[in-house]
């Protein structure tokens, strides 16, 4: 299936990943999943569960990536909004022949995790979306 299933995660670009965990954990109260370091994107990632969605804090490793860039430029705030799909590389397709702008030519495999793909803002009036299949 080529549809988005449901809202998987919004992204939130932060500077400080352990102020930001504190007060999602803390303030809001939010159940912390998990906090991992994925090279592949550059990025440390603390995952918050929400219901059946969560949110997802981005914090750059270093001064040169997407996160990176994004934060000098707009500061921290959403980042990007992602859909659960069944298969990420038909939904990434079917978009494709639609006439949206997609990031990767193929899915980004996180071996374990998750296959990825993003559709540029461009296309969508402004929202980076991350086309997503969980594998864990
Ligand atoms: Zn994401």
């Amino acid at each position: 299936m080529s549809l988005p299933l449901k809202l998987d995660h919004i992204g939130i670009a932060v500077r400080n990943l352990s102020e930001a965990i504190s007060m999602y954990r803390d303030k809001i109260g939010l159940e912390l999943l998990s906090v991992e370091e994925v090279k592949e994107e550059n990025v440390r990632i603390a995952m918050f569960r929400i219901g059946d969605s969560r949110i997802e804090l981005l914090e750059p490793l270093t001064a040169d990536g997407a996160v990176a860039r994004f934060l000098s430029k707009r500061g921290p705030g959403i980042h990007h909004i992602a859909f659960t799909y069944a298969d990420a590389r038909s939904a990434s397709d079917r978009l494709r022949e639609k006439g949206m702008k997609l990031v990767y030519s193929d899915v980004e495999v996180i071996p374990g995790l998750r296959e990825v793909n993003f559709v540029h803002p461009e296309s969508t009036g402004g929202v980076l979306l991350e086309i997503v299949k969980r594998l864990e």
